[in-house]
């Protein structure tokens, strides 16, 4: 066999599951059970009537062909719906709505579909670690848009590159940093974008996770966003169905095309009863979401409360169901693994501006969040 492609060795180390595996050696390699609030998996699955229509619909014969490559329908419809009545945002169902398999895949896509190879893709720094996964798979180049800890993790829009800019992505709710949209973020992403050309990626994964009585707000409520601009919606955090596949990119119509266009070349839809429970979850109750985000809030609370005791200066954390926390000197997940049995998210895995912080998840039992925090007092006074 001729060597692989070059395109597979451009892709950086994948954070997590380097990440993943050296939190299950530290497992295996005796002592205490381990608890790990470094991954970030929702622990509450979607409620019943979500898991009866997947069950409904999987005994329909329609459900066993080859779906709709662009989705159905009705599903466009359900969130453009919702895009209106809980982000006051005007979506039309047809154009400005794909429907992919999780927003993960929507980060290579986007790359892809905006980027010409060696094309700059402006990333938030810190920002999730696989973001430059599709910039590298489109070969195009990665620069970072540090945020400043000092303006709510908000955009140093002042230092980017002087070149031509083919996207910029952002995302708050933020991984890692846990804080809302500070003010004048996206109408600032949308001067960018009118000044530079540039087009603009909300990352709105962690959307409906606020706290402290905030609302969710969406990128392309800002007005002008919708010209300049997509949003990435996932059922996974909103619903707890990260397993299931489902997310969407929606708004400017031109990039919503382009990713279907690539999707009929690559892909051959979502199997139908996943589409159906989603509807389901989209226009059913939303019990669950307020309920999920109450228990987030309150984690994020008994959090806040056990790190006060500890010389970690007091974290903000406006949403998500992350804390992200500045570790004290001489605190590497090295000690915190072996000495105290307890794994975190390294900052530095999230950019250079992630250095000496660390990802703390809520997205775990009460119990083993007493117990991890306890650890954590322990390791970090
Ligand atoms: N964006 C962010 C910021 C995330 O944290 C995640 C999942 N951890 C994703 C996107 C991908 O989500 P999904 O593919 O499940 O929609």
């Amino acid at each position: 066999m001729r060597p692989r492609p070059a395109r597979l060795d451009r892709l950086p180390p994948q954070y997590f599951t380097v990440l993943l595996a050296r939190v299950a050696a530290a497992a295996r390699s005796g002592g205490d059970p381990l608890i790990d609030l470094g991954r970030g998996n929702p622990e509450v699955g979607p409620p019943p009537h979500v898991v009866e229509r997947l069950a409904e619909v999987a005994g329909e014969q329609r459900a066993h062909g080859y779906p709709p490559f662009r989705g159905l329908p009705e599903l466009r419809t359900a969130v453009a719906e919702r895009y209106r009545t809980h982000y006051g945002v005007d979506l039309d169902p047809d154009t400005e709505v794909a429907i992919l398999p999780g927003t993960k895949t929507a980060l290579v896509e986007l790359a892809m579909v905006l980027a010409e190879r060696g094309s700059i893709v402006l990333l938030p720094d810190p920002g999730y670690p696989d973001y430059p996964s599709g910039v590298a798979l489109a070969a195009a180049r990665l620069e970072p848009l540090r945020l400043d800890p000092q303006r709510g993790w908000a955009p140093t829009w002042d230092e980017a590159p002087d070149e031509d800019i083919a996207a910029v992505y952002l995302n708050y709710p933020s991984n890692p940093c846990a804080v809302a949209a500070p003010s004048h973020a996206f109408t600032d992403a949308v001067r960018f974008a009118a000044d530079t050309g540039a087009a603009i990626v909300h990352d709105f994964a962690y959307g409906d996770l606020v706290f402290d009585g905030r609302r969710p707000e969406s990128f392309l409520a800002t007005p002008g966003a919708k010209a300049h601009g997509v949003e990435m919606f996932s059922m996974s955090k909103s619903y707890g169905m990260a397993g299931w596949r489902l997310g969407f990119v929606v708004g400017n119509a031109e990039i919503v095309e382009r990713i279907d266009l690539l999707q009929d070349h690559t892909r051959a839809g979502i199997f139908v009863a996943v589409q159906e429970a989603g509807i389901a979850a989209l226009t059913g109750p939303q019990d669950s979401v307020d309920e999920r985000r109450a228990a987030y809030e309150r984690r994020r609370d008994r959090v806040l409360e056990a790190l006060a005791s500890t010389d970690v200066p007091p974290p903000v954390c406006e949403g998500t169901f992350y804390v992200w926390i500045r570790l004290p000197e001489g605190v590497t997940l090295e000690r915190l693994l072996t000495e105290h049995r307890v794994a975190v998210a390294p900052g530095e895995g999230f950019g250079a501006t992630g250095e000496g912080w660390a990802r703390l998840s809520v997205a775990v039992t009460d119990e083993q969040l007493e117990v991890g925090l306890e650890r954590l007092v322990r390791a970090l006074s």
